[in-house]
């Protein structure tokens, strides 16, 4: 597969932008390869400068579900851009996709729109901080909610320990606010309950997706609400991910919880920038101008993306089965790559949910952060690339949900099926 153009334009880019990226995972730096430069997009593909042909996984990292440049998305985006971009005024659109918003969550009587997922779990945690007059965060290792400073912390080892950042120009002071804690291990959020009478809310993807695709246990997300529930902690489910992607109403409809704040993404604006956080009524009325947590954005309804989110909106709720293709196409690749991943003596394990999945470098089930952090990391750096030369495009890195369209269909599978034999072929036979 030839790249030249690529290369030459990531070359450029590194003068210009660092990393040559606008996003740090685009680098493709964890699996040592460069990037392909996108020319255009359609359906379940990518082209790239090259001419080359990838089928994409990444999706725009869950926020197409259509597939790309769909027809009717693309009419009504470009209706909705001759009636102007951006107004910093009122319309009547914001109206219509906080009332899909909802109908489709029962745990949600206002929200406000963002213009991005962090934006929105930023914004919710001033919120859950404002509201109860606590500082303390409990989040899960392993769980990413954007690039906010209070939420880029992970765990030292051991169970509840203070926050130390993950990333340079965090203060340890914001840090120390954030108590880390495991996912799928209950006993785990009980401890820093006991321990920390200071705490604000908990904020978790009700399915990690940002592990692989890791699914919370029987009751799981039960138990953790009961425990907010007992102890004045507020319950915010980031859904950036599984909002519209894993049913009409999110991971929050399948397992059966009532969070108090609800962020949401990526899906909402059909591909535009978009995010949402919502909630209890009597906790959203405390943000301004009703009450004194702030928060604001001059692009936050933009008329576009809403009007791309409410189309996507529309079609997903009036197409309710196409969540169970999506499921059913996940499945029969599964059992099929699994058989492969055995006749090559390849270790994999696959976790999944509609419209997500992650395989696994590992010879056993993958159920927290532990089991994901150990993955075969080298292994997916050769599965990886040996998909990429075969024209599929997986995400980056082995920590990453593959997300499905609703134009992955029967042929996209046979392909991703087809490709996997030869490739796993090559790896069994080369280690
Ligand atoms: N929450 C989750 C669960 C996410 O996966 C992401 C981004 N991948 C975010 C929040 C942040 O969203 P954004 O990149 O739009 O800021």
């Amino acid at each position: 597969m030839n790249r030249d153009k690529s290369e030459a334009l990531f070359k450029k880019a590194t003068n210009l932008i660092p990393a040559g990226v606008n996003s740090p995972v685009r680098a493709f730096k964890s699996v040592n390869d460069s990037p392909f430069y996108v020319k255009k997009a359609k359906g379940a593909y990518l082209y790239d400068v090259d001419g080359n042909e990838y089928l994409d996984y990444v999706s725009s990292w869950g926020a197409i579900i259509l597939g790309h440049a769909d027809r009717g998305l693309v009419s009504a985006i470009k209706k909705a851009v001759e009636d102007g971009t951006s107004y910093g005024a009122c319309h009547p659109a914001e109206i219509e996709i906080a009332q899909l918003i909802v109908d489709a969550f029962p745990s949600i009587e206002l929200l406000r729109l963002t213009s991005s997922g962090t934006e929105a779990t930023m914004s919710a945690i001033r919120l859950a901080r404002g509201f109860t007059g606590k500082r303390g965060i409990i989040k899960f290792r392993g769980c990413y909610h954007g690039h906010v400073d209070s939420l880029l912390v992970k765990a030292g080892s051991g169970l509840a320990t203070f926050g130390t950042p993950d990333s340079d120009g965090v203060p340890e002071d914001l840090a120390k606010h954030t108590y880390v804690a495991e996912f799928n291990h209950i006993e785990t959020v009980k401890n820093i309950i006991q321990e920390h009478k200071d705490i604000a809310c908990l904020i978790m993807e009700p399915i990690m997706g940002n592990m692989g695709v890791i699914l919370p246990e029987e009751k799981f997300l039960n138990y953790v609400q009961e425990l907010c529930q007992q102890s004045g902690i507020l319950l915010i489910c980031d859904e950036v991910i599984t909002g519209f992607r894993v049913t009409y109403g999110g991971a929050q409809h399948v397992y059966g919880i009532d969070p108090d704040i609800t962020c949401l993404g990526k899906i909402i604006g059909g591909g535009f920038a978009i995010g949402a956080f919502g909630g209890k009524r009597k906790i959203m009325q405390a943000l301004a101008p009703l009450g004194n947590t702030y928060q604001a954005g001059t692009l936050s309804g933009n008329p576009i993306a809403v009007r791309a989110g409410i189309y996507t909106l529309q079609y997903l709720r009036d197409h309710r089965d196409m969540y169970d293709q999506m499921r059913q196409r996940i499945e029969m690749a599964k059992d099929s790559i699994l058989r492969i991943a055995t006749k090559h003596g390849v270790p994999y394990r696959i976790n999944s949910t509609t419209g997500m999945f992650t395989g696994f470098f590992s010879d056993r089930d993958v159920n927290d952060y532990e089991s994901a952090a150990t993955c075969d990391k080298k292994a997916y750096e050769s599965f990886f690339k040996h998909m990429l030369a075969e024209g599929i495009f997986f995400a980056p890195s082995q920590f990453e949900a593959s997300i499905v369209t609703m134009c992955h269909k029967e042929r996209e599978i046979s392909k991703t099926i087809n490709s996997y034999e030869k490739v796993f072929k090559a790896m069994g036979s080369s280690s």
